[in-house]
Order: C-alpha cells, then structure tokens, then sequence
C-alpha cells in the first residue's frame, strides 16, 4: 500500500541526511516530490537515484531561508505537479559550537534566518493553496536541542525552540481550515550534520559511546526519523496537530541518570 500515493509534496535539505531519507521514503511511497537544496548538485544526484528506483522527484536549487527562493520552490511544486498536498520544511544548518559568550550577532542571525525563518516563510507560502483546497500538511524539523540544552549550540537550540513553538501557533493560525502543522525533534541522528561526533568518536575508538545517553543507547539513523515525517505527511495522522515529536531513542525520556542493562 502506499502511503502518499499521488500525494504532491516538496522536502527540503533534500541532498543530505534526514531531508534526502524522507525524499526517498515519499517518492516509494507513491508522492511526487520536489527535492530542494542549496547544493544543488547533491539535490540534482538524489532526484536522479530516486528516479533509477522507479520513483517520481525533481530537483532544485533553492536556498530555504531566503524568502524569493521559497516563493520561487513553492511556485515550481504548483506548475510541475498542479497543486501541493506536503511540505517537509527540513533543511537546517547546526552553525558550529562557537562558546556562548563569544557568539555574535551574525551567527544568531544566520542560523535563525534558514532554522526558523525558513519553516516560517515555507508554512506562509503553501498557506494560502492549502487554506483554498482545505487540507494540507506542514512537517518541520525541529530537534531535541528545541527542548533541552547540550544538543547543539544555544542559536541553535533557540532556532529549534522556535520551531516547536512555530507548529504550535501555526497549527492555530489555519484553525478551521483542514490544515495540519507538526514537527519532528530528532535526537543523534548519523547525517552530514554530525559527521564530526562520528569520525571523532570513530578515531577515539568510542564509537560505542555514542547514543549512550538514551535507552535504546544507540544513535538513529536517518530513515528512523523519515519514518515519521511521512506518518505525519500522510493522511495517517489525520487527527495529529500543532505537536512536536522527539524521535531520539527515548533520550529526552529522562533526567541525566547511568543508566544499567536489566539483569
Ligand atoms: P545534513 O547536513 O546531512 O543535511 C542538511 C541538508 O540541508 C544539506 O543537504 C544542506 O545542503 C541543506 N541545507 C542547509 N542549509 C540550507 C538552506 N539554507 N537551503 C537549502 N538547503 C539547505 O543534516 P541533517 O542532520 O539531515 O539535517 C536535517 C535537519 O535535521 C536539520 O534541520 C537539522 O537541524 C535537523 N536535526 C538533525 C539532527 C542530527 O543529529 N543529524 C538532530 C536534530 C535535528
């Protein structure tokens, strides 16, 4: 059965990680998907191994936190596929662990203009197609560093913060209209993003330390938090709004706590 069958979606930070899991995950499941990224070389190969697995995408470059480049993704989605059913609004950067005191202004700014501002301009642009056709679903990618600290640099966790906050008045803003906005709050998921904590770990030989600090005392992969946009994309979640899920292994479960294997 699939699950987004003709459903007509985009997905940004489609040439990496989470956002190119979730394009491949929808496209198997039967959506047209417009795949954006900045890199649009990366977003051009994914469109292509999406289309050799007998799957409909087409790429794009865009920059998801400019507000042109936005309007100009959303107005490709409604020519290439006559309508939008979907977005993932996924595409973020982490903007590095410069100490706290030493952050500047445009560090703040930069990860607040493509983390937050870019999910806000995304919900903007589709609202008033979605609002017109009375059903639609918004997706973001937040993250457990929007809920707790020591996931991320503190923009960062801000930028995350915001998007939990963003779904919820959102999903308030398109009251009575049909239209749906959630979001998904990944735990340590292996991607580009965090290529760093895993060739470092790797090179220390504590690879096995990594994810240590949730039950499932792994780290997740990219298709595990895919799994979750599309439940939340698809009509499956139909009565699911204005909520931010932590996909993460079960690791914002818990207070700071060693915790032991059952005897
Ligand atoms: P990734 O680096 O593998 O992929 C991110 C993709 O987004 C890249 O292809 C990049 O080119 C693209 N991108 C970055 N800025 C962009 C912009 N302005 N416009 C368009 N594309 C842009 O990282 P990932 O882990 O897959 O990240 C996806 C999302 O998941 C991000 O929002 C990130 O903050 C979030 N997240 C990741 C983790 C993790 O552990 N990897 C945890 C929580 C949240």
């Amino acid at each position: 059965m699939a699950r987004l069958k003709d459903k007509r979606t985009i997905v940004t930070g489609a040439g990496s990680g989470i956002g190119r899991a979730s394009a491949r995950l929808f496209a198997k499941e039967g959506a047209l998907v417009l795949a954006v990224d900045r890199d649009g070389d990366k977003v051009a190969a994914v469109a292509a191994e999406i289309a050799d697995a007998g799957g409909r995408c087409i790429a794009m470059a865009a920059d998801a936190g400019s507000e042109a480049d936005v309007k100009a993704y959303v107005a490709k989605a409604v020519s290439e596929f006559g309508g939008l059913d979907a977005i993932y609004a996924n595409a973020g950067i982490s903007g590095g662990l410069t100490p706290f005191f030493e952050q500047t202004v445009e560090q703040w700014q930069e990860i607040l203009r493509i983390n937050l501002i870019g999910p806000f301009l995304a919900i903007r642009e589709v609202a008033p197609l979605m609002i017109r056709q009375g059903s639609g679903a918004i997706v973001c990618t937040a993250s457990v560093a929007g809920l707790r600290a020591n996931a991320g640099g503190s923009p960062y966790s801000a930028s995350k913060a915001g998007v939990v906050s963003l779904v919820q008045t959102a999903a308030n803003a398109f009251y009575g209209t049909g239209v749906r906005v959630n979001a998904v709050c990944p735990g340590l998921i292996e991607t580009g993003m965090t290529v760093p904590i895993f060739d470092h770990a790797r090179q220390r030989g504590t690879e096995g330390k990594l994810g240590q600090l949730n039950p499932l005392t792994r780290p997740g992969q990219p298709e595990e938090i895919a799994a979750m946009a599309l439940f939340l994309a698809s009509d499956e979640a139909s009565y699911v709004n204005g909520q931010a899920f932590p996909v993460d292994g079960g690791l914002t479960s818990t207070l700071p706590f060693a915790g032991q294997r059952p005897r």
